[in-house]
This record gives structure tokens, C-alpha cells and sequence, in this order.
């Protein structure tokens, strides 16, 4: 059922996107009492917490000198957001109108009306459009070797990855921890990666590089078992054994929701004053890389959702539109930020606790609940857990002790990922009595959790 539309006030600024953009702006405007609305995205265009919630660490992100794994930080980032009075949709925008002021904004349960507005909606992985993409789709395919890289269906095989920049010989490094051997598959003679890792991949043993190489089509039973290509200089068609295939393939701006609104490049990557966010339209700006073709880092992004709210903030002072919010206590309260929970065991074991981890735990309740029983399997490098984890959480404590929820890390419990034929993190399983009554792959809507599991409760 569709939930009916309710209507809000003006805000002062909506931020598009959470990306580290995103989430840079609303700290900055949330600090000038601006109370900003962040509509973070959900399936469309990338995940809450944008690309580097596909990550593992990232090293070059100013402040964490051993380095941070890329759904922490964005989980600190956002946290530093909200400490400060960010309001979060927690939805995608579907449609925008910059026709009239204030703008108007549909997200999937509301319309929003704004006097500013910054869109850091970031960039998309591309895929190839095979002709059995669709078919082998998570069944051996993967637009994020981080991400899926882990579960069991790869270990010791064989594996691909496609492309020839930075994102391709990263995974293809990373993937050499779980695969056999790992094919990368390059169009021309030569990777466009940093020079430092084009030789790190050229001189791993574990990687095989197929220069001029394209990919024709994908192969298998019910899971992917084979790549049909063609090597360029011969014009010669091949196989390659391969049980799982990687796209690294680039990035398409996510900018189909301005289309004919704001000037855009040929590419379709918003158009701004050089070295500034202003877009083509007054009280609108660009942050990140929907604005950025070129530099497109985590830390490049932040700098310019910096800059955007700090123009916003000053464009909103001119034109008397700003109503700023009064703060009762200057220093608001610590942020929150994620506690890691503890494996359970024979002495830590609770059986009251309705949300605990590992394989104990679940043997216990799996056969000694009569309570719903939410099984998620995750893995340390998953940026998508992230996002459920909390969201299941909610379900569970509305539920107010009526389930139960164990979590699953497929590293450390491989037999258990293998035996449910779990094919990628994350992927939830709801059970009663034993019985599996309902699984999810990804990241669902919360509403849909909550409404399966009310369905038992009844
Ligand atoms: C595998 C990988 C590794 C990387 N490693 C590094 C690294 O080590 N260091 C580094 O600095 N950079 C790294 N990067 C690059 C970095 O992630 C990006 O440059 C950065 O995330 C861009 O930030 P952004 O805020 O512009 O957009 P994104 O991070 O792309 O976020 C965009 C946001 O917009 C949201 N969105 C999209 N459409 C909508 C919509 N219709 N409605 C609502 N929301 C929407 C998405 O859900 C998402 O939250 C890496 C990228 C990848 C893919």
C-alpha cells in the first residue's frame, strides 16, 4: 500500500544526497541554525551514505591516520550531522520542480517545499547491459567486490573483474583474498589507474591482467560459470572460467531528476560557476560528484558540500528567507555513534537480549525461540549492513521483545553462510518455529520487515 503524501513548511535548505558531501553541507548549515532536511536516497542512485559505503578502508581521508573503513566514517560524518540538528527522509526524491519558488520536492511519502536547495546525489556504477546480465544478477555478477566479494559462493574459484581504473584494480587486489585466481579484463593496452596501483596489480601473481579484451556475454547454469570474450587484436572469440564477475566499469552522474532544469555537461554532470557550487539556478547548488568528473574523492566531495552550504547560507542571509532556529543548550549532546556487539557465547548467551550475534546464539534460538526470528548475515566490509542493521533494530524494539534477531559475520562463519546459501551480504532471513517464512537480499524498505513480521504477530 502507498503511503499517502504529507505536506510540510518551507524549509530554509534541503541537501540532496548523503553521500560526504551531503552530510559535509548539513554540518555546515545545521551549525549556522539553518535545521537543514537531508533526503539521504535509498535504492535510487546509490545507497544512504553514498559510495563509500561500498568501501573497505579509506586511507586518504584527512584525520584517521591508520586509516577508516569506509561505512564508519560515513557513519561519524553523519553522526556529526545530526548531533547538530540535521532533519533525515530516510527515502529517494522521485521528482523535482525548480519552475516555481519556493521548489517542490516528491520524495516516496512526502512533498517537500524549499527556499534553497544543494543536490549531492553523486554518481552511479554503470553496468554493461549483456545479454544475460540480468539473469546471472547476483548470481555471480557484482557491482561491489567489497561488498559481495566475502560470501561463500567465491571462495577459492575463480573470479573476474571488469575494468581498467582505480575501482577495477582495487577490487581485483581485494578479491585475490578470497578467490583462486583473478581475471582482469581490460579493453585497451593500458590501466588508467594510479601508477602506484597498476604496478601493484601487474606484479601480483594472483592476478592475471587480459588487456584488449571485451566482454560478449555471461554463461552459466543457475549461477555464472563462464565469460565469453573477444581479444581485440586477434578478433578472436574465448572463454574465461569464472564463478564470479566484478563491474568496475565507471560512473553515471545522478542527475536524471534535473533534467531540462539546471545546465548540465555532455555527460550529464551538473554545470556550475568554475570553482564554485552555484549551479545555473539562483538558490540552487552543486556539490561532489554530480558536479565533479574530475577529482571525485571523498574528500574533494566534502570540501564542496562545505563550500555549497556556506553559499547557501549567505544567498538565503541576502534574500531574507533564512529563519534560523533558537538553540536552548549551545553545545548540544555527544553524538551517537555504533558500539560493536559482542559474539555470544555459553556465558554472555541472553535469551531475553533481542538482538545478539554469531552462531551460538542462533543454534540457541533457532531451536529454543517460539518467537520470530530475524537472521542477518552480514560481513565486516558491507556498507549496505549499515543501513539495515539499524533499521531492524527499530522493527525489533516496536515489537517490544516479541522478536528476536541474530546476527550472522559470513567471514567468521562461512559453514553456516554456506548452509543457508547465503550469495551475498546483506541477506535476511525471517523464521518461526524453525520454519523460514520470509528472505530479503539487500536493503529493504523498513515498512516491508515490519509488515512481515506483523504478519506472524497476528
Ligand atoms: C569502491 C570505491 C572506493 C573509493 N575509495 C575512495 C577512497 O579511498 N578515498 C576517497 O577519497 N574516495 C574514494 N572513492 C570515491 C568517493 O566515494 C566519492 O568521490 C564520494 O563518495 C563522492 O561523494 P558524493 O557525496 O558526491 O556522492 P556519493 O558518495 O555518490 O553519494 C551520493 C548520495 O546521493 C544519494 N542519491 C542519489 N540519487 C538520489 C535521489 N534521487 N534521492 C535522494 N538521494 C539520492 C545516494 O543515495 C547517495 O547517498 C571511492 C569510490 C568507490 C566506488
Amino acid at each position: 500500500m502507498r503511503a499517502e503524501k504529507k505536506e510540510l513548511k518551507t524549509e530554509n535548505l534541503v541537501i540532496i544526497g548523503s553521500g560526504p558531501a551531503g552530510y559535509t553541507a548539513a554540518i555546515y548549515a545545521s551549525r549556522a541554525n539553518l535545521q537543514p532536511l537531508l533526503i539521504t536516497g535509498f535504492e535510487k542512485g546509490g545507497i544512504p551514505g553514498g559510495q563509500l559505503m561500498t568501501t573497505t578502508f579509506v586511507e586518504n581521508f584527512p584525520g584517521f591516520p591508520n586509516g577508516v573503513q569506509g561505512p564508519e566514517l560515513m557513519d561519524l560524518i553523519k553522526a556529526q550531522a545530526v548531533r547538530w540538528g540535521t532533519k533525515l527522509i530516510e527515502e529517494d526524491a522521485i521528482s523535482i520542480d525548480l519552475s516555481k519558488r519556493p521548489f517542490s520536492i516528491v520524495t516516496t511519502t512526502q512533498k517537500i517545499k524549499t527556499n534553497s536547495l544543494i543536490i549531492s546525489t553523486g554518481a552511479s556504477a554503470n553496468r554493461l547491459g549483456l545479454k544475460n546480465e540480468k539473469l546471472f544478477w547476483s548470481k555471480g555478477i557484482s557491482a561491489c567486490a567489497i561488498c559481495d566479494g566475502a560470501t561463500p559462493q567465491f571462495r577459492d574459484e575463480e573470479l573476474a573483474v571488469i575494468g581498467g581504473g582505480d575501482s577495477a584494480c582495487e577490487e581485483a587486489e581485494y578479491l585475490t583474498k578470497y578467490g583462486s585466481h583473478v581475471h582482469l579484463l581490460v579493453r585497451s593496452r593500458k590501466l588508467r589507474a594510479s601508477a602506484a596501483m597498476a604496478d601493484r596489480v601487474e606484479a601480483n601473481p594472483n592476478i592475471t591482467i587480459h588487456w584488449e579484451t571485451e566482454l560478449l556475454d555471461v554463461l552459466g547454469n543457475n549461477w555464472l560459470e563462464k565469460l565469453k570474450v573477444k581479444r581485440r587484436d586477434t578478433n578472436q572469440e574465448d572463454e574465461i572460467l569464472a564463478k564470479g564477475l566484478f563491474y568496475a566499469i565507471g560512473h553515471t552522474p545522478n542527475t536524471s531528476l534535473f533534467t531540462n532544469q539546471l545546465n548540465t555537461d555532455s555527460k550529464g554532470y551538473l554545470l556550475t560557476k568554475p570553482g564554485r557550487p552555484e549551479t545555473s539556478l539562483e538558490g540552487v547548488y552543486a556539490a561532489g560528484d554530480v558536479a565533479d568528473s574530475e577529482w571525485r574523492q571523498g574528500v574533494t566531495a566534502a570540501g564542496s558540500g562545505c563550500k555549497a552550504a556556506l553559499a547557501a547560507e549567505r544567498w538565503l542571509t541576502k534574500n531574507n528567507l533564512a529563519t534560523l532556529i533558537k538553540r536552548v543548550e549551545l553545545e548540544p549532546s555527544k553524538a551517537e555513534t555504533t558500539k560493536t556487539l559482542e559474539i555470544s557465547n555459553e556465558a554472555n548467551f541472553d535469551h531475553e537480549k533481542t538482538w545478539q550475534k554469531g552462531s551460538f546464539a542462533l543454534r540457541k534460538l533457532y531451536h529454543e525461540t517460539e518467537k520470530p526470528l530475524f537472521v542477518v548475515y552480514t560481513s565486516s566490509s558491507c556498507g549496505p549492513c549499515h543501513i539495515l542493521k539499524p533499521q531492524l533494530h527499530r522493527v525489533l524494539n516496536e515489537s517490544k521483545g516479541k522478536a528476536m534477531g541474530v546476527e550472522i559475520d559470513i567471514e567468521i562463519d562461512q559453514d553456516i553462510a554456506k548452509q543457508a546459501e547465503v550469495s551475498g551480504t546483506p541477506t535476511v532471513h525471517l523464521f518461526k518455529n524453525k520454519e523460514l517464512k520470509k528472505q530479503w537480499k539487500g536493503v529493504k524498505a523498513r515498512s516491508e520487515y515490519k509488515a512481515a513480521l506483523d504478519k506472524l504477530l497476528d
